[in-house]
């Protein structure tokens, strides 16, 4: 097959409205009245951010999801992406076929539709970029720059799975039962981004981030935005019972340094409930702090770095 086949075959049945079924050489951008468009764009490469083993159908759904991320640390509403790949020459069409479901998955779940992207094939490992465009009502875009002295640090989900399931596809020994480890390695297989939370979160907080490279690493990006000091309480970091189970006493530290969580962490005002957990505070100052029972906890290194 030639990428015009593979175009025809599997992309052109998820692409939407402005894409002209993939037969031109552009896409238009469908606008909506009163809203303002966000963009983002991630890339996930084999050997990085998937195993060659991991099943094509998580592998495309992983893409599109780290975008979600940011759309949702925005409080934006998924509306279109863009697919750029380099393919091995030796691609199948099962694995094709495969993708192209998990795409149509995620397309249906979190209302998305393809509008173009780019197809080629490279000599190295498979390499995805997604770029996401979401809509936010004008002038509601949750920065990062926004946190205020006297705000909570707030957090969806739970942190560190994704970071506990690479380990274990990395072979660290533990005693885990087949569920508790299932539980980790579907976690960095698949994330979960907030994305039915981007509607509340925009209502309420000052300032956002997605948890890409770590929790401390991205808290670290809220607090320099503004010049604030970020506290948070390590005893109110939300850790699943697998995790727990895994890592024990080191769970904490390993968790809040791990990353690739692809939840949201946002700073908004003391005493509010919702999907989220609160787990700190804004403070005059700089930097993060994590403390434990009261404790300042010394941290290495605070998240991933690619370089
Ligand atoms: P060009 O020669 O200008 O690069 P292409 O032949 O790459 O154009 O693309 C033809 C059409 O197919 C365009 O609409 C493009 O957006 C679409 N397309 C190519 N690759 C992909 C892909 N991986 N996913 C979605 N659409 C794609
Ligand atoms: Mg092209």
């Amino acid at each position: 097959m030639n990428e015009f086949e593979i175009i025809r075959r599997y992309f052109a049945p998820l692409a939407g409205e402005g894409s002209f079924s993939l037969k031109d050489d552009a896409a238009l951008l469908p606008s909506r009245p009163g809203h303002e468009l966000v963009v983002t764009t991630d890339t996930i490469s084999q050997g990085t951010d998937f195993f060659a083993f991991d099943p094509a159908d998580t592998v495309a759904q992983k893409a599109v999801r780290v975008n979600l991320s940011d759309l949702a640390a925005k409080g934006a509403q998924p509306a279109h992406y863009l697919l750029n790949l380099t393919l091995p020459h030796s691609v199948t069409e099962d694995w094709l076929a495969a993708f192209a479901s998990g795409l149509a998955r995620d397309q249906q779940q979190f209302g998305l539709l393809l509008l173009g992207g780019d197809t080629g094939a490279g000599e190295g490992p498979v390499s995805i970029t997604v770029t996401a465009f979401g809509f936010v009502p004008q002038g509601k875009m949750v920065k990062r720059s926004g946190a205020r002295v006297g705000d909570a640090v707030y957090v969806t989900g739970t942190i560190g799975d994704s970071a506990g399931g690479l380990a274990i596809f990395k072979r660290e020994k533990h005693t885990l039962s087949d569920s508790e480890r299932d539980y980790l390695t579907a976690r960095y297989r698949l994330p979960e981004p907030p994305v039915a939370f981007a509607s509340g979160l925009r209502d309420i907080a000052h300032a956002a981030a997605d948890i890409s490279d770590g929790l401390i690493a991205d808290l670290g990006h809220i607090a320099s935005a503004a010049g604030v000091r970020l506290v948070v309480d390590g005893e109110r970091v939300p850790l699943s019972a697998p995790l727990r189970a895994f890592w024990g006493e080191a769970c904490l530290l390993r968790a809040v340094t791990g990353g690739d969580d692809y939840q949201v962490a946002f700073t908004a005002p003391p005493g509010l409930e919702g999907p989220f957990t609160r787990i700190g505070r804004v403070e005059e100052g700089q930097g993060v702090s994590l403390v434990w029972n009261g404790r300042p906890v010394e941290i290495a290194q605070s998240g991933y770095k690619h370089f």
